[in-house]
């Protein structure tokens, strides 16, 4: 990647982004921002120009802040009431909503997403810490009938209590910096959990704003902690510590192995949140109108860097034509530049070595004669920009369709069946099960059709409707658990039953 003269492509930041970006970034351990053993930097995607070094730490650092967080653990956090934990939540999500400008313009410049999307994922943040605060007093076990051989002797009570899982190591990716890493602390810190954090090397900047605002929220001191550094050094040594009980993991599916074999030595619990390659069916009956855009942003948003990605289309012979013409047209129309910039609807990809990945992808179909229905090409400019780019006439066997590309590459497969089950097997004909869209009119159609697709989260006539409230994980290799909603909280707690003689 070439690097543009010209920082943000002239587009302004705020002063206070601006500030941030000048101060040294430590690790914070203990309540203390602390000095690292190593440093990177971390580069605007759109320009190549560097946006700031920051301090990174390996095996000894993961070790000091696990011993951080076991100690607030057992400390005055744990020791908080629900009302305490629940205010401390509640007071988290004011500061970051009253620091919403530099958390999104920091996803914006070091993700590269266009800043409608970083907006909404800020206000998604605050809107989640608070759904989990409420959630503290929800917290509830339950009554049982006593075991038996007590009940024959005498009267008894047996209950169960929630508790917290213990430290969890929460290890987020760089597609989406400041969402994936609430989605993990939220629940943990409700739970009562303390956590220590690694952030993608990619983009360390809004997760670590976050901790200055953890800090002037009064969480105490230990409660959070945040390594950044490689992760084949700190996150592989967090993966491993014996003094970690869970281990929360959002990634490729090729780490969450990894993350797996780490997570033997001491069987710590692990979830796991993994790639995808997502279906979008199709049907004749499909309203066009929401269709077209649908399907489009399905495979676009955030340039593709989505999990959810719906890029494996199933479009209907009877339909196929008019949506290639539609989806091809929306995509052509798509405003390429730096995500400041509020026209903005598609930035750059993450780094240059990605970049390259994905246009080998684009270059291998185009050398085996698939039609380029709409872009294919890399912009010519500084930056890793990459066209929305739409592949026709594809199968199920090619590359295209089967492996997670992680960019703006739409493969479309015209399909000449009505036959549900044979549409539902070209769906689940893959290892993933993340996500997936239906569109057709006809509810008959679209109710049978969700239940025959193997995956964690499938949509009706719109795609990738994830909410603070709505379980989110994956089949297959998509991953283990689910984040979000209550069952995002029930992954940080165990279960204690009790049965007292009376
Ligand atoms: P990645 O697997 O390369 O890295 C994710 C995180 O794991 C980073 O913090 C990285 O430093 C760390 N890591 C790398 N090697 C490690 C190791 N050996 N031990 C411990 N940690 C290690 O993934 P990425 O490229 O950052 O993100 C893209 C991937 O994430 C895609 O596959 C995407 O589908 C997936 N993802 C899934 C979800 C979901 O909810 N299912 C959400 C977002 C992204």
């Amino acid at each position: 990647m070439s690097a543009s003269a010209i920082p943000f492509d002239g587009n302004a930041i705020a002063s206070v982004t601006q500030c941030f970006l000048g101060e040294t970034h430590r690790l914070l351990i203990g309540g203390e921002w602390v000095e690292g053993s190593g440093e990177l930097e971390t580069r605007d995607p759109a320009t190549g120009l560097v946006l700031a070094k920051f301090q990174t730490g390996g095996a000894a650092e993961i070790d000091r802040a696990v011993k951080a967080a076991r100690t607030a653990f057992e400390g005055p956090w744990g020791r908080m009431t629900v009302a305490e934990r629940t205010a401390l939540l509640h007071k988290l999500a004011r500061v970051m909503d009253a620091n919403a400008t530099l958390l999104t313009e920091l996803d914006v410049i070091d993700n590269g997403m266009p800043r409608f999307i970083a907006g909404l994922t800020t206000a998604n943040c605050v809107e989640m810490i608070d759904y989990y605060s409420g959630a503290v007093m929800r917290i509830e076990g339950t009554t049982i009938a006593p075991p038996r051989h007590i009940a024959a002797e005498t009267e008894a009570l047996t209950y169960t209590l929630r508790e917290p899982v213990g430290v969890a190591g929460q290890i987020v990716p760089w597609n989406v910096p400041l969402s994936t890493a609430i989605l993990k602390l939220a629940p943990a810190l409700a739970a009562g959990c303390t956590v220590v954090m690694k952030p993608s090397e990619e983009t360390p900047l809004s997760v670590l704003a976050l901790g200055r605002m953890i800090l002037e929220s009064g969480i105490p001191t230990g409660v959070v902690n945040i390594v950044n550094g490689l992760g084949a050094e700190a996150g592989q040594a967090l993966a491993e510590h014996p003094g970690v009980d869970k281990i929360s993991f959002t990634g490729s599916t090729a780490t969450g192995r990894k993350i797996v074999q780490a997570a033997l030595g001491n069987l710590k619990k692990v979830s796991l949140e993994l790639g995808g390659k997502s279906p979008v069916v199709v049907m004749p009956d499909a309203d066009l109108s929401l269709a077209i855009p649908g399907v489009a942003m399905a495979t676009f948003f955030l340039q593709g860097q989505n999990c959810m990605a719906g890029t494996r289309i199933f479009a209907h012979a009877a339909i196929h034509d008019e949506l290639m013409d539609g989806v091809a047209a929306f995509a052509g129309g798509m405003k390429l530049g730096h995500g400041l910039d509020f026209a903005t609807m598609q930035g750059p990809l993450i780094s240059a070595a990605h970049t390259a990945k994905v246009m080998g992808y684009i270059d291998r179909a185009k050398a085996d004669g698939l039609t380029v229905v709409a872009g294919g090409e890399q912009l010519d400019r500084p930056g890793n920009f990459v066209q929305p780019t739409i592949f026709s006439g594809c199968d199920n066997s090619m590359p295209l369709m089967r492996e997670e590309i992680f960019g703006p590459v739409m493969a479309v497969q015209k399909i000449e069946t009505d036959d549900l089950d044979a549409i539902a097997a070209l769906a689940n004909d893959t290892p993933y099960g993340l996500s997936g869209s239906v569109w057709t009119r006809d509810l008959s159609t679209a109710h049978r059709l969700v239940k025959r697709i193997r995956a964690g989260h499938v949509s009706i006539n719109c795609h990738g409707a994830v909410g603070t409230n709505i379980p989110f994980g994956g089949y297959g290799q998509s991953g283990w658990g689910r984040e979000f909603g209550q069952e995002g909280l029930d992954g940080y707690l165990e279960t204690k039953a009790i049965t007292a003689r009376l």
